[in-house]
């Protein structure tokens, strides 16, 4: 636990004895029209750019300028076996080993990837878990699968819901469902770090949960990776996906993560859908040959990807594996923890934290519901210089990020928030 004090001294300080400090320099901070850096908070809905990352991206013009098609097999980055180049990272960051991890897709297509393997719904064991506040994008997603396998989207779908006046999920809740409900669930699908209350769940306890009663068990992992230490291979969850364009800085629309735990690598019966780059690299390009699974992650490709998002990828991750998970999780635990003091010390009743205090149990961002607000407080903090992001009915979200926001960011946006909750 760490103790903090106030005043803008203090911010200094904590910024000169930062051992990340250097990273906020090598990533480009958008600015106002006077050119001076606003305050960004929304690096978990689009991470800020590294500057090398156009280095990377340009490599692979220029190749593809020079070599054209050879591109795929000469240069220094051959093409075909690119995404290798992001696996150790990546595995890394998500804590994994390589053969569990693939980068390819979008996130919200490895998750209908995943459910075509681990969503094997029966007359008697049809329905998904999800949790109540899940991300729009992952209910519609299991509502289709519901759909797609003949089932009432409704009916199929249980919700694991918070209490009355509450904000967080509590696992006793969660146990008396499994109690009540697991022989009829064939897939528990959480967001790993819940988008809107940033609670952290503890993956592993859901994971056991789930298979003590026979159900699979998924992650949707967007909030939490290259945010939260994962130990996705510890989970012994049987898959995970997550986007790269949050925490992990690779831009607007990057490809995705793919998780598959070792256990089922080498399983072939698995259903699957499939395409040649799920088959054999070593007679990928016979063409003819009869289909070849892939072991591990990399059997669920489909495509030969998109090189220039797969570079701005290996551009941030090369500076993830630099800094690693560790001192990235204990500068982000100061950082939250002193704006989270600073946000106590406001001494404003209006203003409640849903995030969880545990450290243990969030990441970088907090969640800050504010009594009887409305889009406006967000639209003058736009105008002071904040980038935050405004949730209906009442929450703004803001998520300091270790690489690249200071201790300065969050002195500042908490002495700006002061003045726009005094004057509302
Ligand atoms: C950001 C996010 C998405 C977005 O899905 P895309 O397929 O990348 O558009 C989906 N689910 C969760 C939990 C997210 O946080």
């Amino acid at each position: 636990m760490f103790s903090y004090k106030l005043g803008l001294e203090y911010a200094k300080e904590l910024d000169q004895n930062d051992v990340l400090a250097t990273y906020r320099k090598q990533f480009c901070i958008p600015t106002n029209e006077h050119g001076e850096p606003l305050i960004y908070m929304t690096g978990n809905s689009l991470g800020l750019q590294p500057k090398i990352t156009k280095t990377y991206v340009e490599k692979e013009l220029n190749d593809w300028a020079t070599l054209g098609v050879e591109g795929h097999t000469q240069g220094e980055t051959p093409w075909l076996p690119y995404h290798e180049l992001l696996t150790k990272n990546m595995a890394k960051v998500v804590g994994a080993k390589p053969i569990e991890v693939v980068v390819m897709n979008t996130l919200t297509t490895n998750l209908h990837l995943m459910m075509v393997s681990f969503y094997r719904p029966t007359t008697s064991r049809y329905k998904i878990l999800i949790e109540s506040d899940a991300f729009p994008s992952d209910r519609y997603a299991v509502e289709s699968q519901l759909r797609h396998h003949g089932f009432d989207e409704k009916e199929g779908v249980i919700l694991w819901q918070s209490r009355e006046g509450e904000a967080l999920l509590c696992y006793e809740d969660l146990e008396t469902i499994m109690a009540a409900h697991g022989d009829e669930i064939a897939l528990i699908m959480i967001g790993g770090v819940n988008y809107y209350t940033g609670q952290y769940f503890d993956l592993k306890r859901i994971a056991q949960l789930g298979h003590k009663y026979g159900c699979m068990v998924g992650f949707d992992c967007a909030h939490g990776a290259g945010n939260v230490n994962l130990n996705l291979h510890d989970s012994g969850a049987d898959f995970a996906v997550w986007c790269t364009y949050k925490y992990l800085n690779s831009g607007p629309g990057s490809l995705a993560g793919c998780f598959v735990h070792e256990r089922h690598a080498y399983n072939k019966e698995l259903n699957r859908f499939t395409g040649w780059w799920s088959h054999n690299k070593q007679t990928r390009f016979n063409m003819r040959d009869d289909f070849d699974q892939l072991p591990g992650a990399e059997g669920w490709q489909l495509s030969n990807p998109p090189i220039l998002s797969m570079a701005a990828i290996r551009a941030s991750l090369d500076m993830f594996g630099g800094v690693g998970m560790h001192a990235l999780t204990e500068k982000s635990k100061q950082l939250t923890g002193y704006f989270e003091f600073l946000l106590q010390q406001l001494g404003d009743h209006t203003i409640n934290i849903i995030t969880p205090k545990n450290p243990e149990e969030r990441g970088c961002q907090l969640s800050i519901q504010v009594m009887n607000a409305d889009k406006r407080l967000h639209t003058k903090l736009t105008k002071a210089g904040v980038l935050s992001d405004w949730r209906e009915p009442d929450v703004i979200r803001c998520a300091p990020v270790p690489l690249y926001n200071s201790f300065m960011d969050v002195y500042l946006l908490v002495e700006k928030l002061k003045v726009i909750l005094n004057d509302k």
